[in-house]
């Protein structure tokens, strides 16, 4: 019974981290954020590390799945990986051209 809580969880955390990275919206981010609390909060999971990204910082759970950069670290989710290595999304405008023209 236990173990079908913690895999209801594991995969309830992973599905909106999913979520997290695709959305852009930042009030859908909140409130996504929001829900890993809930699901934190639980403390169904056990803590074993922490995401890299340094304005992140946020507890990584048993079963959850990251990305892992080389030895360089792991964060929750892409979108945390790009921020690290400063990868920004910009609205394009005219005066920008693609770098290798
Ligand atoms: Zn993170």
């Amino acid at each position: 019974m236990v173990s079908q809580t913690r895999r209801k969880a594991r995969n309830d955390l992973n599905e909106l981290y999913r979520k997290m990275e695709l959305e852009k919206d930042p009030r859908n981010i909140a409130f996504l954020r929001a829900e890993v609390r809930r699901i934190k909060k639980q403390k169904i999971l056990r803590k074993v590390n922490c995401c890299d990204n340094e304005k992140c910082q946020e507890a990584i759970y048993e079963g959850q799945q990251v990305i892992k950069v080389g030895s360089d670290g792991i964060y929750c989710n892409m979108r945390c990986w790009a921020e690290s290595i400063g990868a920004i999304t910009i609205e394009m405008g005219e005066e920008q051209t693609c770098s290798s023209r």
